[in-house]
């Protein structure tokens, strides 16, 4: 399986990331899916781009 090492939000250090099966057909037309969850603490976060973007369910705390 690939994997990514960054940052984790969660964990505060550097973790592997690893891809999920993906649900939602990112795969289907031999693209890459974007969405990686932390090894560790299962944080996940989705990559678009040069931009990692935090994904976090239940927590909508506005900026
Ligand atoms: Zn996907
Ligand atoms: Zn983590």
């Amino acid at each position: 399986m690939d994997s990514r090492h960054w940052p984790c939000p969660s964990c505060g250090d550097d973790r592997d990331f690893v891809q999920p099966p993906c649900v939602d057909g990112h795969t289907e037309e031999g693209g890459e899916c974007p969405e990686w969850a932390c090894a560790d603490c299962g944080t996940a976060i989705a990559t678009g781009g040069a931009v990692v973007v935090r994904i976090e369910a239940g927590s909508a705390r506005a900026a």
